[in-house]
């Protein structure tokens, strides 16, 4: 039972503490998670919690590349699955990209508690873990066999870095969803979503929605001279410009 208040200025915030508090009594969030999304929370705080251009722009590359796609596949951890159950699921069915389970901290209970969770919202949820990705010591390189080990490109919310740069080796074309544009993941990926994930999903809902018809030429000439350098540059410029703003206007009225 959540007791925050809809008016609280904080409301949207502290209801995603909530969800992936509950999360952790269902034992689909983990300890670790906790931390990563309060990383995430610090990055979202100082970009205005906003979706930028720059991440609507590499949300509707994103969807272009998947549609291009011959075998996408989403990725799902822990947070993702709290977080977005029903907006993953309805994204995954728009795009033909299966759900797969895929956690830094296995344990087959955890993935299968995840798969059940999923289900629910209708999607098909890949949990094989027959399959492993050369390179990797943690969870994370057990991989379905029908999934992630044979994807193309895989779009992976909330991803580690170490599995990013595997991936890339794998010859998979890598969509990051990250609020850190400093990480590994977010420097590594060939297209990276600055953005929090309970925007993110949602704005590729719409995109995938009216790109739906397009011909395979429209959706390259999207995909076409994308430049994940800039989309990186924009993210950290607006940061600097978000503080110097609040550093030359907000603190001279306290
Ligand atoms: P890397 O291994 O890529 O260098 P990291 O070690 O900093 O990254 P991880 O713990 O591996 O981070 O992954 C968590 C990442 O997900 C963080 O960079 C954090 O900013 C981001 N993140 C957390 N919550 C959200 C969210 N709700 N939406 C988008 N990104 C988020
Ligand atoms: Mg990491």
């Amino acid at each position: 039972p959540c007791m925050i208040p809809k008016d609280h200025p904080r409301y949207e915030s502290l209801m995603m503490r909530e969800r992936i508090v509950e999360g952790y009594k269902m034992g689909i969030t983990v300890l670790q998670g906790l931390i990563a999304h309060g990383r995430g929370e610090m990055f979202d705080y100082v970009l205005g919690e906003k979706s930028h251009d720059f991440a609507l722009k590499a949300e509707k590359v994103a969807v272009a590349l998947m549609m291009l796609s011959k075998r996408p596949v989403i990725s799902v951890n822990g947070n993702t699955a709290v977080l977005v159950p029903e907006e993953i699921s309805e994204l995954s069915k728009l795009l033909n990209a299966p759900l797969e389970v895929n956690v830094f901290h296995f344990s087959k209970e955890r993935v299968d508690r995840i798969k059940k969770y999923l289900e629910r919202f209708g999607a098909e949820v890949l949990a094989n873990c027959d399959a492993e990705l050369n390179g990797l010591s943690h969870g994370r390189r057990i991989v379905d066999r029908r999934g992630i080990y044979v994807a193309d490109t895989v779009l992976v919310p909330l991803e580690d870095g170490d599995r990013c740069e595997i991936l890339k080796k794998h010859g998979k074309k890598v969509i990051a969803i990250d609020l850190n544009p400093l990480s590994r993941t977010a420097m590594m990926a060939d297209v990276t979503i600055v953005d929090n994930i309970v925007r993110a999903i949602p704005n590729m809902i719409k995109f995938a929605k009216k790109l739906r018809d397009a011909s395979r030429e429209e959706l390259e000439e999207i995909v076409k001279n994308y430049d994940n350098r800039k989309t990186l540059r924009l993210a950290l410029e607006t940061i600097r410009d978000n503080l110097t703003k609040i550093a030359e206007e907000k603190l001279r009225d306290i």
